[in-house]
């Protein structure tokens, strides 16, 4: 009994050591795996996880797990209706259970794919200004039963959790959209510019040509800038869920590269693609990889120089499977390197030449970071560039899918 007391008495002083780092993480991934960390040891229990609530697709994604990888979790979906994950957000209410498998509401495909063997399981909803946002739950006491404390405790970790979650959201966003706006200023002027000197008498019927072609331009630029930014929001939201299947790395590169050969002989760039024959089928979000390699291929066109060329590469060893796409272009100084992957950046000396929104690049490196990978950049100014991402290996744990 005294030892219960003493345990107890240890996991309320960590709670409130806890709680006083969670007020001050606004980083969401950092903030999350806090919590999860300090769930499992304040209740003695073996895991804990986050499951994170879609209210557009009813459903539940795992965000963080003490016990689950990252590239395995991505792939994972709950069903509202038929999980007790789900039975929680739909009642509001937490759940305590000593053998989850004679429980029938348990979710059982989770537990297939990770190859964890869940026994004992509580679980409580993550609310905030009354909005179920999510699930945190503990799995397999170490010694015992969960208990009333245990319960506490969750619940106030839970709730301080919540407000957290929601603060790093609006936080991620208000930052985001304030640079949003701050992008938006400078095409919103010119094209009052080009609108007012539209409207002056004295301009030539050329210099009109001129500038509906600069406001024809500007526009399409505005509207690319609202895409990736839609895409980069929801990106960094952590509301995006990776759908893996099994592919051949060498269609997707064949099948990219023809999606961009008409821009690039537009400035008589060639593209070259070697893929490895014995080259492994690739476990990953089949279109966001597409998105990638577009991405990259679309820059090395674009910031190539005229019957320069674009050679596609792919490689693979034991541990990871990697996509190089080299041009002969530009190249980018050396202390423009360590910036490439921010928000809106773009290197200065591309500025005038070629038009971008300086966002395709940040959404890559979420897509890859996502994917539990990584992307590299080395260049050489005038002579050319490359950009490598390298993704893990498929776990034999994942069902072969269909496009295998
Ligand atoms: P965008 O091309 O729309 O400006 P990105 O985020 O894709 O935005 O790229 C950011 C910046 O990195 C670009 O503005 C460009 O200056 C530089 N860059 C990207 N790819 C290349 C490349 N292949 N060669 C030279 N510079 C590049």
């Amino acid at each position: 009994m005294a030892e219960i007391k003493t345990q107890t008495l240890d996991s309320y002083l960590r709670l409130i050591e806890i709680s006083r780092d969670l007020a001050s993480t606004l980083d969401l991934d950092t903030l999350l795996d806090d919590i999860v960390h300090a769930s499992a040891d304040i209740t003695h229990a073996e895991a804990a996880s986050i499951l994170l609530y879609d209210d557009t697709a009813r459903q539940l994604y795992f965000q963080v797990a003490t016990n689950i990888d990252e590239p395995t979790m991505r792939g994972l979906i709950v069903p509202l209706d038929k999980s007790i994950a789900g039975w929680i957000v739909t009642n509001r209410k937490s759940v305590r259970i000593d053998d989850a498998h004679k429980d029938e509401r348990y979710f059982s495909d989770v537990e297939q794919t990770i190859g964890y063997e869940t026994k004992s399981l509580l679980g409580i909803p993550l609310i905030t200004k009354n909005k179920v946002v999510g699930v945190l739950e503990v799995l397999n006491k170490k010694r015992g039963r969960f208990t009333d404390p245990d319960e506490s405790m969750l619940t106030v970790l839970g709730a301080q959790a919540a407000v957290a979650i929601e603060n790093a959201r609006l936080f991620q966003q208000s930052d985001l959209i304030a640079q949003f706006v701050h992008e938006l200023r400078t095409p919103l002027a010119s094209l009052s510019t080009a609108t007012y000197l539209l409207l002056r008498p004295e301009m030539s019927r050329e210099q009109r040509d001129q500038i509906v072609n600069n406001i024809h331009s500007e526009t399409l630029r505005l509207n690319s800038l609202a895409s990736s930014f839609l895409d980069l929001a929801r990106l960094e939201s952590g509301r995006v869920q990776f759908r893996k299947t099994r592919f051949s790395v060498a269609d997707l590169i064949y099948e990219s590269s023809d999606v961009m050969t008409s821009k690039a002989q537009e400035t008589s760039i060639q593209i070259r693609v070697e893929v490895p024959g014995d080259m492994p089928l690739m476990e990953a979000d089949r279109d966001k990889i597409k998105q990638v390699l577009l991405n990259l291929l679309s820059n090395a066109i674009k910031y190539n120089r005229p019957n320069g060329s674009v050679i596609v590469t792919a490689n693979f060893s034991e541990t990871e499977e990697s996509i190089t796409i080299q041009d002969t272009g530009l190249g980018i100084p050396e202390e423009a390197i360590p910036h490439l992957f921010e928000k809106f950046y773009r290197v200065r000396e591309h500025e005038g030449k070629v038009t971008g929104t300086g966002l395709g690049l940040s959404i890559s490196k979420q897509i890859i970071q996502g994917h539990n990978g990584r992307i590299e950049v080395k260049s050489k100014m005038g002579v050319g560039t490359s950009f490598t991402i390298h993704l893990p290996r498929a776990s034999r744990m994942m069902p072969r899918n269909n496009e295998s």
